[in-house]
């Protein structure tokens, strides 16, 4: 007799469990690498993001600050400690090559910001006042810590959108053209200063086609300085900047008269702007009372709208004689008329008074 094995077949119920366990553990077997696997992408994803815990806490303490504002004088603490958080990257703003994001806005705008743009934002929100302070003190730090910490990362973009230098102020001149003369040599004479004339002073500058030369006097004689007026258009304003030019270019100029107090012993000359039309003394006074202050724009604009103004007036005036030729034209029609009809009534009259000459 064969030996008898045992089938488990011949046992059904024991049968049922045993392929059912076999059946799990295949399966268990066949999803644990896929597990392990999600297990790596989650890990993956968690570093990747660097949601380490103490990020996490940084987000959460941002984000549920919301609700609890500081006051403004907390501004600069919160700033500092937004800014902390920012240098030793518990927050994250660079993203990816070229991608930034507002940590502190979270969830609430577009995240994909270029450098310039988050720099916007940052600099925006920080500086504006109708935002919570909290608000006002992250991002003053975010813009801090992209001028000072993400320049060198921001790339080559960061060329292109550099912020506009301030335009210089414009100089503001004397007008009408003047220029200013110091340390003319005087002498005391019967207890008064005197000094060269205007006209001296005017025939030494001639090449700078000064118009007049006004020496400047007080009670006690000549002050030693003079005012040249130039003429009164822009070929007076290139006589006058060559004069500044060549005294600047002797050492004579405005720069060197104020820098030391050892001076040469001959004049030292310059065109009149802001400063010395609001110094005190004779020279101020005279500017004042004789000029007022431009810059070389205002006048350009001043002369366009009188362009214009003369443009407008000589199209006025056309209209004007324009109205006035359609007057006599009509007037011309209407005395021409009325010829014609004088005519025509002298021939019938004299055709009549032919036809009577036939009938005798
Ligand atoms: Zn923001």
């Amino acid at each position: 007799m064969s030996p008898r094995f045992l089938q488990i077949q011949n046992f059904p119920v024991l049968h049922w469990i045993f392929s059912s366990l076999i059946e799990d553990a295949v399966s268990i077997c066949l999803i644990f690498p896929r597990i392990l696997e999600l297990f790596k992408i989650l890990l993956d994803d968690a570093l990747n993001a660097s949601i380490s815990l103490v990020h996490f806490s940084a987000v959460m303490d941002y984000s549920s600050g919301e609700a609890s504002d500081i006051s403004d004088s907390d501004i600069e603490d919160y700033e500092a400690k937004s800014y902390s958080h920012l240098t030793t990257r518990k927050l994250k703003v660079k993203i990816s090559e070229g991608i930034y994001r507002c940590p502190f806005c979270l969830g609430k705008k577009k995240q994909d910001y270029q450098y310039k743009d988050l720099l916007q934002h940052a600099t925006g929100v920080g500086a504006s006042n109708n935002r919570r302070a909290k608000l006002k003190a992250t991002h003053l730090a975010l813009s801090k810590f992209l001028k000072n910490d993400l320049v060198d990362s921001a790339g080559p973009s960061l060329q292109l959108m550099v912020v506009e230098p301030p335009k210089p102020k414009e100089d503001k001149f004397v007008w009408p053209w003047m220029g200013v003369i110091v340390n003319i040599p005087t002498e005391l004479v019967n207890g008064k200063y005197v000094g060269e004339s205007g006209t001296r002073l005017k025939e030494q500058l001639s090449r700078f086609n000064p118009v007049k030369v006004h020496t400047l006097w007080t009670p006690r004689g000549h002050t030693g300085t003079a005012i040249v007026d130039f003429n009164k258009d822009w070929i007076g304003f290139k006589d006058a900047m060559a004069f500044e030019n060549h005294f600047e270019s002797e050492r004579f100029g405005k720069k060197d008269w104020y820098r030391s107090t050892h001076h040469q012993f001959d004049i030292y000359g310059w065109i009149a702007k802001a400063d010395d039309y609001e110094s005190v003394g004779p020279i101020g006074e005279h500017l004042r009372k004789n000029g007022d202050l431009k810059t070389v724009s205002d006048l350009s604009n001043e002369e366009h709208r009188k362009k214009d103004k003369l443009v407008a007036n000589l199209a006025n005036e056309i209209e004007v004689k324009n109205k006035h030729l359609h007057e006599l034209e009509f007037k011309y029609n209407q005395t021409s008329l009325s010829l014609d009809n004088m005519m025509a009534e002298k021939d019938r009259l004299q055709q009549a008074h032919n036809r009577g000459n036939l009938l005798i």
